[in-house]
């Protein structure tokens, strides 16, 4: 996608550098040079940003800000930029596929297929997704993009979200659940959408697997460290829940030895719930016009500090 914002940028005259690192630091040199940054998840050193005399702007192609030093640029005057909501529908799109693919066995019926083992199919049965209840933790942007798009499936949808108003409850005509126990023990099907905090490292841990239904599926697409990874990896592996869906790792890039990539009875994916060519385009002409607009000295859009 960079190829896009690299001709965008250039037809506005604007000299383009692309960063072959990626889940590194841009080099201080390189920092020290540019008026903008457009960043997905490259650390941004600190004593850098200390250090720069031009940059105007850091537009993050994404949500979260971790790998920025947000209260620095700040001081600084430096925008520091995102694009919440952009990829809402992607993800909560993903999480559906990932619910009906592991409820309608799709990856175990296509290997199956490609051995041409016909007298077999009585094996391998669906389940409806129909009838189910959902258990949304986290009732945000994508959280209830989810519980519209299960709405046709004539699910129970219990959402547990101490933030959320009793309005938005009402308006997308889902139940709330007092404490996430409660969730978890009448829930078919899990899906984590809250951001990683203090309050949500963890949270999901061998003590509230084992409250959840035997032949529950988990799904997460939020981020790694919210589950504790290997309290999890034994729930799977002991047949405690049916399967589970992880697209978020404890440890990004996930490294080739983590146990749970040889489980079958999960489905893994490399973060990219969200990664689809429409996110990626609008994405990216997104922040392209940012950018522009900071350099032309107006306001940029999304500036994740006057919020914080
Ligand atoms: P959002 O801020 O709109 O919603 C998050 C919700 O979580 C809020 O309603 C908040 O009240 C709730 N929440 C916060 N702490 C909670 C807690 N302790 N218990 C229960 N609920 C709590 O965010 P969003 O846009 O819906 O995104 C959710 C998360 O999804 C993001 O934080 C990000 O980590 C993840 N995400 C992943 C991908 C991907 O590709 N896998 C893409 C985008 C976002």
């Amino acid at each position: 996608m960079h190829d896009k914002m690299v001709k965008l940028l250039r037809s506005f005259n604007v000299e383009v550098e692309v960063s072959k690192v990626f889940h590194e630091y841009v080099p201080e040199d390189k920092l020290l040079e540019f008026d903008g940054i457009i960043v997905a998840d490259s650390k941004i050193p600190a004593e850098s940003i200390r250090r720069t005399e031009r940059l105007k702007i850091i537009q993050k192609f994404g949500v979260g800000v971790d790998n920025i030093p947000v209260e620095l640029c700040k001081s600084k005057g430096i925008y520091v930029c995102n694009i919440p909501g952009i990829n809402s529908l992607d993800v909560a799109e993903f999480t559906l596929a990932a619910i009906l693919s592991i409820l309608h066995r799709i990856r175990e019926r296509d290997r199956m297929a490609r051995k041409a083992r016909w007298s077999e199919r009585p094996k391998v049965l669906s389940e409806r997704l129909t009838g189910k209840t959902v258990g949304i933790i986290g009732f945000g942007r994508i959280g209830r993009q989810v519980a519209v798009l299960l709405k046709p499936f004539k699910v129970r949808i219990v959402v547990y979200d101490p933030y959320v108003s009793e309005e938005v409850v009402k308006e997308f005509g889902v139940e709330r659940v007092e404490g996430l126990d409660q969730l978890l023990k009448t829930s078919d099907i899990v899906t984590l959408h809250i951001p990683l905090t203090n309050e949500t490292k963890h949270m999901i841990g061998w003590r509230e697997l084992n409250m959840m239904k035997r032949n529950a599926i988990l799904i997460n697409t939020s981020r790694g460290a919210i589950i504790d990874e290997e309290a999890l990896y034994k729930a799977i592996k002991s047949g405690r829940l049916k399967s589970a869906h992880i697209d978020v790792w404890s440890i990004e890039p996930v490294p080739r030895d983590n146990p749970m990539l040889k489980i079958r009875k999960v489905q893994l994916s490399l973060h990219q719930a969200s990664w689809s060519v429409n996110f990626f385009t609008e994405a990216a002409e997104f922040c392209v016009e940012n950018v522009l607009k900071a350099f032309r000295g107006l306001k940029p859009l999304n500036v994740v500090w006057e919020s914080s």
